[in-house]
């Protein structure tokens, strides 16, 4: 209890403390010792828009009716993923909204057919059952990408409706025990949120083990009720993320999409302070924007093929180079 009370001082002094700069240095000499200088590239398809839930920050909440709502067919999905493994991508995500459409016999067709190809596939799609998630694993995913989004209970009850985040921990641990590979994750900047709540995150995601850790700014979405409030900085995004790199040296970090919203040069930003990933996106035409969590999403107007030659060439401006695996973690 005293080591973890001690490690958490320590936590909330870096977050709080530390320059910006100095922290991210080290961070990036961490990531440098244990995973070297690979960035990973993930192809995203963002596969339906349709969601159950009602989260508060979220733009494809159920109760937004501005948003026009898509569903991509099995063959337009199996397609996208096919363009994505024939642009050299060794690892396809696939999101969306909780849409129950995609149950179990559906979804597991698709990841067959995809896992055809020499490829990772990571799932995140929610909330399931443990048979759901068993049937997918099966049928060939490999990870799966779930954020806790905040571990302080009563915040998370207030910002996500009907849902109960000791039911969002055991899927996590379902996701676990069935051998994914597991990412998770917060969201920096939700209304109290606090530097301490924070602190208690990054601990809560070192010790249940993730493999991967999505860290990201909030980003207030003008549809939803939490439009007014003042959402998450790029340098709070980008320390908290720096201080999982310092806490679990070995673990997969992505540059999130959400950080280059908030800056044109945020996803460089944070490969230079922990990150090992980027994650461009592969959906295809009008759905890239209709498939908007937050304002201001980044390349909505690109093709695929634009963003993966784009996303490469920054990568090797400061000098890194392309992952060619699969990009797994590999614990040491
Ligand atoms: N339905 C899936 C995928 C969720 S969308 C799931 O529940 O896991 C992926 C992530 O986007 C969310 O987990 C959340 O952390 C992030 N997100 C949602 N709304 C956001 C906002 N307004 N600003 C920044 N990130 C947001």
């Amino acid at each position: 209890m005293e080591q973890r009370n001690q490690e958490l001082d320590k936590i909330i002094e870096l977050l709080s403390t530390t320059p910006s700069e100095e922290l991210f240095a080290l961070a990036d000499r961490v990531r440098h010792d244990h995973v070297g200088d690979e960035v990973h590239l993930r192809g995203l398809i963002e596969f339906s828009n349709i969601c159950r839930n009602n989260c508060l920050y979220c733009g494809i909440r159920r109760d937004n009716n501005q948003v026009k709502r898509y569903r991509l067919t099995e063959e337009e999905i199996i397609e996208t993923a096919r363009r994505a493994i024939d642009m050299g991508f060794k690892t396809i995500v696939m999101q969306s909204g909780e849409d129950l459409y995609f149950d179990r016999k559906r979804l597991s067709h698709i990841i067959k057919k995809i896992k055809k190809d020499d490829v990772a596939i990571t799932l995140s799609i929610g909330e399931r059952s443990g048979g759901d998630y068993k049937a997918f694993r099966d049928a060939g995913a490999d990870r799966f990408l779930m954020r806790i989004e905040t571990t302080d209970k009563d915040l998370y009850h207030r910002l996500n409706p009907n849902m109960s985040w000791q039911r969002r921990y055991e899927c996590l641990m379902m996701i676990k025990e069935l051998g994914y590979e597991l990412g998770s994750g917060i969201m920096v900047g939700l209304p109290g949120q606090s530097i301490e709540s924070i602190a208690q995150d990054l601990l809560f995601l070192k010790k249940i083990g993730i493999d991967m850790a999505g860290i990201g700014p909030f980003i207030p979405h003008p549809a939803t009720p939490l439009a007014h409030e003042s959402g998450g900085t790029l340098d709070l995004a980008l320390r908290t993320m720096a201080v999982m790199r310092l806490l679990m040296p070995d673990i997969n970090i992505p540059a999130t999409t959400a950080m280059e919203s908030l800056h044109p040069q945020g996803r460089i930003k944070a490969l230079q302070a922990g990150a090992n990933v980027v994650m461009p996106n592969m959906t295809e035409g009008e759905y890239r924007q209709l498939y908007e969590l937050y304002p201001g999403k980044i390349c909505v107007g690109d093709t695929p093929t634009h963003c993966r030659s784009c996303i490469a060439l920054k990568i090797q401006s400061i000098g890194r180079t392309i992952g060619t695996g699969h990009g797994s973690h590999k614990r040491l």
